[in-house]
C-alpha cells in the first residue's frame, strides 16, 4: 500500500520503557489487531523505518501501537518523543496473523508482544468470544488493561522472564482454541518449544516474530 502520512493523536506511557501511540486513522485505512504497519521517520537526518503491530481492538477513528523502548535503540526513543499533531509516514497494514473472530483466542506474548495480545483479547471479548492471555515480561506494561481484561472474564497469566512456560502452556491449551504468538525471536522460540513439549502442534498457530 502507498506510503501515507499518519498524524499522532496521543503518546502515553504504559509502563517501564514502553509507550502507546494513538494515530488518527486515515480515510480508507482498515486493519485488524495483530496486523502491523511500517513507520518511517527522520532520525538524525536519515530516514529510518520499523514495524509496529496494532494493539487497539479496532481502528475506528484512531488506532494504537505499543512500543517497547531500548534507550540505545535508533527509532523507538524518537517515537517516544512524538507529541499530538506530529506526523510520521506509514505503509500497511501488513501480515496475515491477526484476529479473525475465532471463538477462543489463546495468546502467548512476550515483551512488547503484549500489544497485539491485549488488542486481540479486547476484540475477542467485544465480539462475545473467549480470550486467554499469557504474558512474559519482568516489567509488565499495560497493567490497567490487563486488570480490565480480567474483570471482563478473560484468563490472564503474567510470568517473569525466567519463569518456565511449560505448566501454563499445558493449562491454557487444554481446551483448544486458536493460538497466537507475538514477540521477539527468543520468546517465539520459548513459546513454540513449550507447545511442542506439551504435544501441541504449531502448524496452525498465528505467529509474528518481532526480529
Ligand atoms: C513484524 C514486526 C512487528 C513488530 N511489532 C512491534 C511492536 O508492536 N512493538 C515493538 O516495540 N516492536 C515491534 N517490532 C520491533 C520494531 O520494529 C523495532 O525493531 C524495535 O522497536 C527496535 O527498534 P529500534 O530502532 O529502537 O532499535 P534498534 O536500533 O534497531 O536496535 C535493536 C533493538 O531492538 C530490540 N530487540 C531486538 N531484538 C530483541 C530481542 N530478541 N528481545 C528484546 N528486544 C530486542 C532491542 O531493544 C535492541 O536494542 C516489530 C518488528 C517486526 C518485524
Amino acid at each position: 500500500m502507498d506510503e501515507r502520512p499518519l498524524t499522532v493523536a496521543a503518546v502515553r506511557s504504559v509502563g517501564p520503557d514502553a509507550i502507546a501511540i494513538d494515530f488518527e486513522t486515515p480515510a480508507s485505512f482498515d486493519a485488524q489487531p495483530g496486523q502491523f504497519v511500517k513507520l518511517t521517520l527522520s532520525v538524525d537526518g536519515a530516514e529510518e523505518s520499523r514495524f509496529y503491530t496494532i494493539s487497539s481492538p479496532d481502528v475506528t477513528e484512531t488506532f494504537e501501537v505499543t512500543v517497547g523502548i531500548d534507550p540505545e535503540g535508533d527509532v523507538a526513543p524518537v517515537l517516544a518523543d512524538l507529541a499530538a499533531g506530529d506526523e510520521v509516514r506509514a505503509t500497511g497494514p501488513f501480515g496475515s496473523d491477526y484476529y479473525e473472530g475465532e471463538p477462543r483466542a489463546v495468546l502467548l506474548t512476550g515483551g512488547p508482544g503484549i500489544g497485539p495480545g491485549i488488542g486481540i483479547a479486547e476484540r475477542a471479548l467485544d465480539e462475545g468470544n473467549e480470550a486467554v492471555l499469557v504474558y512474559r515480561d519482568d516489567e509488565p506494561i499495560h497493567e490497567d488493561r490487563l486488570a480490565a481484561l480480567r474483570e471482563r472474564g478473560a484468563t490472564v497469566h503474567v510470568l517473569g522472564d525466567d519463569d518456565p512456560l511449560g505448566a501454563v502452556v499445558d493449562e491454557v491449551t487444554a481446551d483448544g482454541g486458536q493460538l497466537f504468538i507475538y514477540g521477539f525471536a527468543d520468546f517465539i522460540d520459548a513459546a513454540t518449544g513449550a507447545l511442542e513439549a506439551a504435544g501441541v502442534g504449531t502448524e496452525d498457530a498465528k505467529i509474528e516474530n518481532f526480529g
